[in-house]
């Protein structure tokens, strides 16, 4: 178990006022740095001395990381952006509000003005014998404490499980994928444009993270594409309380309909296993048909086709189910009816 004694360790603290500095450090202290947003799920760590880096770099005075800007019809997001900046701007309100609506549905107010969305995404998960220390598979370790008999698994995967089962927490995460967003990227070797499905990795590929940044990596904006703009949104979140609670389940989505009929769609649910997971069979299954609750009921029942749930979570399965089948027939209802 960790021992929690609130005092951070030791370490030298850079403050860069720009991206070619930070990367600089970064590229100079490899996997020593440890990359500081707004230091919410970072704090965590380094208190409760489980992790300790050589090195922070803080971004908080990279002003070039901060804030909103239209782009070629589409909006890019700093990765200092506050998660506050974000559920208010009046771009974001107007053309893209399930983003609006996932990053208000994170944490507490304070924590959102201090959380990033470039942290929100990055952040690691929340399995407590992970976070409280245990010496389990993502932690190096050769056991997972909650997928055994005992385990305290109501939280945790019913897919994607490698080993491990825990779940990428980010409420923000289901929306930019369905926003169809591009996460930047700056690497030593210059600037990379990721799909923002494919910022993220399950444990059957890398077990001790949950992205694909690499030492000497900065996540420095998100891209959101004009595509999706004021299309048929929802986004939904199911949790155990109504404030500051990690998601159980959330479920995004964006619809576009001519006619009564579903021309094109995507949709995301986070919570349910290691990497957020845009459902790409049910987007296949509901193009071209009618937006009603007859779609909803199918698409509802592929979404959770290949579950295979924990001694404690097997609830996940209907609540997935339910909450597809709302992001299509209820939206369907609310617009059309
Ligand atoms: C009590 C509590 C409740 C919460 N509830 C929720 C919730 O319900 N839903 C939700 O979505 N979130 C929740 N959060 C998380 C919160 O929303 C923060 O967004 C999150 O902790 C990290 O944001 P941050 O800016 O503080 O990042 P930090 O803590 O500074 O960083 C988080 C991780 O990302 C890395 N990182 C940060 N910025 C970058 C970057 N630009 N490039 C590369 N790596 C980077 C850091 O190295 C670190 O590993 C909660 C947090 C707390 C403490
Ligand atoms: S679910 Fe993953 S993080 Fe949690 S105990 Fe198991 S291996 Fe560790």
């Amino acid at each position: 178990m960790a021992v929690i004694r609130d005092v951070m360790p030791v370490f030298e603290l850079y403050q860069p006022a720009s991206v070619d500095d930070a990367l600089k450090l970064l590229d100079r202290h490899g996997a020593d740095a440890w990359v500081l947003g707004g230091g919410l799920d970072s704090m965590d760590w380094l208190k409760d001395r489980l992790r300790k880096p050589k090195v922070v770099v803080d971004l908080t005075n990279i002003a070039e990381l901060r804030g909103i800007k239209e782009v070629n019809g589409g909006l890019e997001i700093g990765a200092m952006t506050t998660l506050t900046e974000v559920v208010t701007h009046p771009m974001v309100r107007e053309r893209y509000a399930i983003l609006a609506e996932a990053a208000e549905a994170a944490a507490s107010p304070q924590i959102r003005n201090q959380g990033t969305i470039g942290g929100n995404v990055s952040q690691d998960t929340r399995c407590w014998y992970y976070r409280d220390g245990w010496p389990c598979y993502r932690a190096g370790g050769n056991i997972c404490y909650a997928d055994t008999p005992v385990g305290r698994n109501r939280e945790h995967a019913i897919f994607g499980a490698n080993r491990c089962v825990a779940v990428h927490p980010s409420d923000s995460v289901p929306a930019l994928i369905a926003l169809d967003a591009k996460f930047v990227i700056q690497t030593p070797k210059g600037q990379k444009l990721v799909n923002a499905e494919d910022y993220f990795v399950g444990p059957d590929i890398d077990i001790t993270r949950l992205n694909i940044i690499q030492p000497g990596e900065l996540l420095t904006s998100i891209r959101i594409p004009n595509t999706w703009a004021g299309s048929k949104f929802y986004f939904e979140k199911v949790r155990d309380r109504n404030v500051w609670d990690f998601p159980l389940l959330n479920v995004a989505s964006a619809m576009k309909v001519s006619g009564g009929n579903i021309e094109n769609m995507r949709i995301a649910v986070n919570a349910v296993s290691p990497r957020p997971m845009r459902l790409k069979a049910v987007e296949d299954a509901v193009r071209g048909k009618p937006a009603n609750a007859e779609t909803g009921e199918m698409a509802g029942k592929l979404a959770d086709q290949g579950a295979v749930p924990l001694q404690f979570n097997a609830y996940k399965i209907p609540l997935m189910r339910n909450r597809v089948k709302r992001a299509i027939g209820g939206v369907q209802e609310a617009q059309w009816a």
